[in-house]
């Protein structure tokens, strides 16, 4: 006699809603508290500590000498969270972004502080020093 056991089950099945999240006809399936996306980097909570340079296992940071600050590709990141938990100032979060697919490697989305802003962030920073030298410099009058 030929047995079949899971028959009524999958007749009982049949009859119930898929248990699927068809996404992307839905939003996808909310992460939980925690949960570890891609990088945030706040360029101006950086201290240039380099903390982040040297826990984060993928080489995802580039220290940038002349500003004191970092340069990221996310493109390597392993998402194990490191960076965060090392830095002093809050200046790397993890963010709940978990789409990441894209055709380029290098999508400006991998990329914090690319040479032009890095630029644009000395400029800055130069002009500051000359605004506290003059201020410095009138106050011992
Ligand atoms: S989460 Fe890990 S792999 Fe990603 S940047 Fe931070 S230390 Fe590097
Ligand atoms: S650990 Fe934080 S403060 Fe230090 S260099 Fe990295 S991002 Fe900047």
């Amino acid at each position: 006699m030929i047995r079949l056991p899971l028959l009524s089950t999958v007749i009982k099945n049949l009859f119930k809603k898929p248990a699927t999240n068809p996404f992307p006809k839905t939003e996808p399936v909310p992460v939980p508290e925690n949960f570890r996306g891609k990088i945030v980097y706040n360029v101006d909570k950086c201290v240039g500590c380099r903390m982040c340079v040297t826990v984060c296992p993928a080489g995802v940071f580039v220290y940038l000498p002349e500003i004191r600050k970092v340069a990221l590709w996310t493109g390597r990141c392993v998402f194990c969270k490191q960076c965060v938990d090392v830095c002093p100032t809050g200046a790397l979060q993890m963010s709940d972004e978990f789409l990441l697919a894209s055709y380029d490697k290098y999508d400006s989305k991998f990329i914090y502080v690319t040479p032009e802003e890095a630029e644009e962030i000395k400029k800055k920073q130069e002009e500051l020093k000359k605004a506290k030298a003059q201020a410095k410099a009138k106050k011992s009058q």
